[in-house]
């Protein structure tokens, strides 16, 4: 089923082109432009496609085909192993450094805490990917369009995983040099060293993300530099394979819920899209429900959808309440705050494709503590699956929904765990610390009071007998 038609050396502009979101516009761009937002009404684009001139297979399990052909490396990706569903580009120009070789694991260990059936709770470990986030699904799309379009630069404002992510994709293809913003003292130093190490140049500006997210789009536009933040609609394209290898693992059956933590709404978006797309082929006849999940203190998405109503609504959103709190937040001074740094955002840029997707789900959003986040996080590591704190607000959100009775204890659930476990070591370490002064340190100020979880270190004298002793009374 590969599709060989159109191997020209450029964006596919007969089949793929863009497209506005909101329904009033409907503007259409070629898909050789680069825009961020559209141009005459400044709502987000998507990448749109010719469906009926392209050779999409007539069910999922064709792909299963790809397997065989894991010595071409578009194919082993396990983005462009699914190259039929997102043909922006053609095939022999697509970037790839091997991501999305990752897993859907099915565990009770931690399916038992969140309430779940046996069988029935798995995790999408996306920390297994080149740069250890999911965020390399996107990054070998969004640096494929920028190669085509022939780009020397790329930037983005980053909490720290897509940073990494255009880093190593610059660094490792020699593609395109990397610029990438970032906030103060925010950063982990997981994420920082790997932006560092890959030999991106590091802008460090005096503010926050939602700060650095203001200024790339001014400095890329400025100086025509490839912005690849999730405003970027090809990137979204890369991401909508996480929910293929979900379904492609479930033997392509649906689930009934999948579970992600909510940041700039960019996964949430992809999902819904690659939902949205999926049953226009007709390729799956159901569509799970998505739970995006905010942390409490970053919880814009939770107070619009669950709090003020608001709704995707057909694409005829109500911005009055959008606006109406975003000037709250500017007036009270209010600042994203949370352990889980890579969803520590308060104006998510991708709300209203988030919306959308919530609308087309039947989704739901809800808030997690950093207390629920951290005892989630350390659940999933005792179960063999090292999160970063983000990551666990899945799992963490998952739990909040089946004790509301919203999920049963017989559904079938899929958490996305977002990032791997040593993103963010600091976290990990001060939850299971013996140091209270540590403990209160790192996580007193974001209201974490007690590690229920916690594997503390045990400490005996350096002598042969206690030692012993002391490891036959915990082991
Ligand atoms: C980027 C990121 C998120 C947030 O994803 P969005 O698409 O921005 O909502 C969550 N977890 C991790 C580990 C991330 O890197
Ligand atoms: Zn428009």
């Amino acid at each position: 089923m590969i599709h060989t038609a159109a191997q020209h050396n450029a964006v596919r502009t007969d089949l793929a082109f863009q497209r506005c979101i909101n329904p009033v516009c409907g503007a259409t761009y070629d898909s050789s432009e680069l825009h961020t937002s559209c141009p005459k009404c400044s709502n987000l684009l998507d990448v749109a496609y010719d469906w009926d001139r392209i050779a999409v297979p007539k069910h999922l399990n064709e792909f299963e085909a790809m397997w065989s052909q894991r010595t071409n490396p578009v194919r082993f990706s396990g983005v462009w192993r699914f190259h039929e569903l997102l043909p922006f580009a053609p095939q022999d120009r697509v970037v790839t450094v091997g991501e999305g070789q990752t897993l859907l694991q099915q565990t009770d260990a931690v399916g038992e805490y969140v309430g779940m059936d046996n069988g029935k709770l798995h995790l999408q470990y996306e920390g297994m990917n080149p740069s250890g986030s999911f965020k390399d699904n996107g990054m070998c799309a969004a640096v494929t369009h920028a190669s085509i379009l022939g780009a020397q630069r790329a930037a983005c404002a980053s909490t720290g995983n897509t940073s990494a992510s255009l880093a190593l994709y610059c660094s490792a293809t020699r593609l395109m040099k990397a610029i990438i913003f970032i906030g103060s003292g925010k950063i982990s130093y997981g994420k920082l060293s790997q932006a560092l190490d890959y030999g991106a140049l590091t802008v460090q500006i005096a503010g926050d993300f939602d700060d650095a997210m203001l200024r790339v789009r001014e400095v890329a536009k400025e100086l025509g530099i490839y912005l690849v933040n999730s405003v970027n609609p090809f990137r979204l394209e890369g991401q909508k394979t996480i929910m293929f290898r979900v379904l492609e693992a479930l033997r392509w059956e649906v689930p009934d819920w999948i579970v992600v933590p909510g940041g700039n709404l960019g996964n949430s978006s992809a999902f819904g899209k690659a939902f949205m797309e999926l049953k226009e082929l007709g390729l799956i006849d159901r569509v799970p429900r998505i739970a995006v999940i905010n942390a409490s203190g970053a919880d814009t998405l939770y107070e619009l959808h669950e709090r003020r109503g608001v709704r995707w609504n057909g694409g005829h959103v109500n911005m009055d309440p959008i606006v109406q709190y975003n000037d709250q937040m500017d007036r009270e001074g209010i600042k994203a705050d949370t352990i889980a740094s890579a969803i520590e955002i308060n104006r998510p840029v991708n709300l209203k494709k988030c919306l959308r997707a919530l609308e087309f789900t039947d989704g739901v959003v809800r808030q997690v503590s950093d207390q629920e986040i951290l005892d989630a996080k350390a659940r999933v590591g005792a179960g063999g699956f090292g999160c970063e704190p983000a990551s666990a607000a899945s799992v963490a959100g998952a739990k909040m929904l089946r004790r509301e009775g919203v999920i049963s204890a017989s559904d079938r659930v899929v958490c996305i765990l977002t990032g791997h476990e040593l993103k963010d070591p600091t976290a990990t370490v001060a939850y299971h610390t013996t140091d209270q002064e540590v403990f209160h340190k790192t996580l007193g100020s974001r209201g974490v009071t007690k590690a229920s979880f916690a594997n503390k270190a045990i400490a005996v004298p350096n002598e042969l007998d206690n030692i012993i002793k002391a490891i036959q009374l915990y082991a």
